[in-house]
């Protein structure tokens, strides 16, 4: 027998409990996520108009109802109970707390109204209790920085037309916001050449399917070199005298110096390969240019990642995912990893000398903390799927209050608790 904590409840906490269950016949495994659902990346970074990829959640869903697996909902390790506390109760503890903080450019102008992380931007179009609107309206020109998938899923956002995003899970609030941005142009500008770019094939082509929107290229002659996205945005050259309602411009080897406005964000500041600086007019700027780990309690992240080998911080301590390797790869990469890393805890982990679930319900009585179990994990989700209506097919709950209601916790215990 092994007990198990896992922080954390996205892709790579699913498949490492998956793959814990698999290679240690009677594991039992905790899962402790701060808010009180599930999936991480999957509910709040995915796109909200690739549901096909978001179907990902029912493969992970069925991880967190399996017996030898206890979800523990809306219990923040570091508010509600200690990281230290979980390694005294539990054989081996797993981070899977993904990579939640937007990197900055730390160039002038990064904090005015209107300049945005992408964590942040698609954080709020996905509903997390976390984020807001962008404080700003009346954008016509939004600006992308970057050239990975993030950067084409805020572009595809942004420029499909309502009829479009039919049949996602945007809230009613983030439509309006969409639909009142009078946008005619979305700049994708990256630091390095087209050939350079990460987008992947697939997801680069489908903005060249847009209705209202018609992907281009500033400069023709900055596409060159082989391969599928350089040929793609090759055929993007040739729509360069198409007229549409809004054009979606790639930008290469600009480097960004800086956001100027007075008030808010009117336009950015590049410099050329050339060193020659050049600005783009925008209302709103979206950095999509990678994310970084945050803290949990004593254990530090180095360079946006926990310091590890091989998946192993210290001894009985683990991590997997993004706050592993950085953020990089898809969700799949996380079955694969997940499988090495629950394999070195298989073969390093003692048995059992620890209580685990045991050791943690009375602790979590004891500090009153309202925490959501999987049964209560699956009110939310019949509640969200019965506000769907209409042409949403889920209708989040965007805030911790409605989905504790949802949950049907006791809401008279003290929610958010804190450790004293
Ligand atoms: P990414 O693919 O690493 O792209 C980040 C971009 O930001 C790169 O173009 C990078 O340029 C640029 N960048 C970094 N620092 C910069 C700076 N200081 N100034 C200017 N540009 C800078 O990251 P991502 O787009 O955030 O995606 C994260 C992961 O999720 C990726 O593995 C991605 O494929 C995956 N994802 C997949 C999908 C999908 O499959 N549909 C959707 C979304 C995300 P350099 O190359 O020059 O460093």
């Amino acid at each position: 027998m092994k007990h198990i904590a896992i922080i954390g409840s996205g892709p790579a906490s699913c498949y490492l409990a998956d793959s814990l269950l698999r290679m240690i016949p009677d594991a039992s495994i905790d899962i402790f996520e701060r808010l009180p659902v599930p999936f991480g990346l999957v509910r709040y970074g995915i796109a909200p108009d690739h549901q096909g990829t978001k179907a990902v959640a029912r493969v992970l869903d069925r991880v967190l109802s399996r017996d030898r697996v206890s979800f523990f909902g809306n219990v923040e390790v570091g508010r509600d109970i200690r990281l230290e506390e979980l390694m005294s109760l539990y054989d081996a503890v797993a981070l899977a707390t993904g990579a939640s903080r937007d990197r900055r450019l730390n160039i002038p102008g990064e904090d005015l109204p209107g300049v945005v992380g992408s964590g942040a931007f698609t954080g709020w179009y996905n509903g997390h209790p976390d984020h807001r609107a962008p404080a700003i309206d009346g954008v016509r020109s939004a600006l992308i920085i970057g050239n990975g998938n993030v950067a084409i899923d805020v572009a595809r956002v942004l420029a499909k037309s309502s009829t479009e995003l039919a049949g996602s899970d945007l809230s009613a609030d983030v439509m309006s916001w969409l639909e009142a941005q009078p946008i005619e142009s979305i700049h994708i500008v990256g630091r390095r050449s087209a050939a350079d770019a990460k987008f992947t094939q697939h997801e680069l082509a489908e903005l060249g399917t847009l209705q209202r929107a018609v992907p281009t290229v500033m400069d023709p002659a900055s596409v060159f070199g082989n391969g599928a996205i350089v040929e793609t945005l090759r055929t993007f050259t040739k729509n360069q005298s198409r007229s549409a309602q809004v054009t979606i411009c790639f930008h290469f080897n600009l480097t960004p110096i800086g956001f100027l406005g007075n008030e808010r964000l009117s336009a950015v500041q590049f410099r050329s390969a050339n060193g020659a600086v050049t600005e783009i007019p925008a209302q709103l700027a979206v950095t999509c240019i990678g994310y970084e780990t945050r803290a949990c309690c004593t254990a530090n992240p180095a360079n946006g990642v926990f310091t590890n080998e091989e998946g192993k911080v210290e001894d009985r301590l683990y991590v997997v995912g993004w706050a592993k390797r950085g953020p990089s790869g898809t969700i799949p990469t996380n079955r694969a990893e997940a499988q090495q890393v629950a394999q070195k805890i298989a073969q390093e982990v003692p048995d059992s000398v620890r209580p685990g679930r045991a050791g943690v319900l009375p602790l979590l009585e004891q500090r009153q903390v309202c925490w959501v179990d999987y049964a209560a994990w699956r009110r939310i989700d019949a509640a969200e799927l019965a506000r769907a209506g209409g042409e949403r097919c889920r209708g989040k709950l965007t805030t911790v209050t409605g989905m504790l209601k949802a949950a049907q916790v006791d809401q008279s215990l003290s929610c958010p608790s804190a450790i004293t």
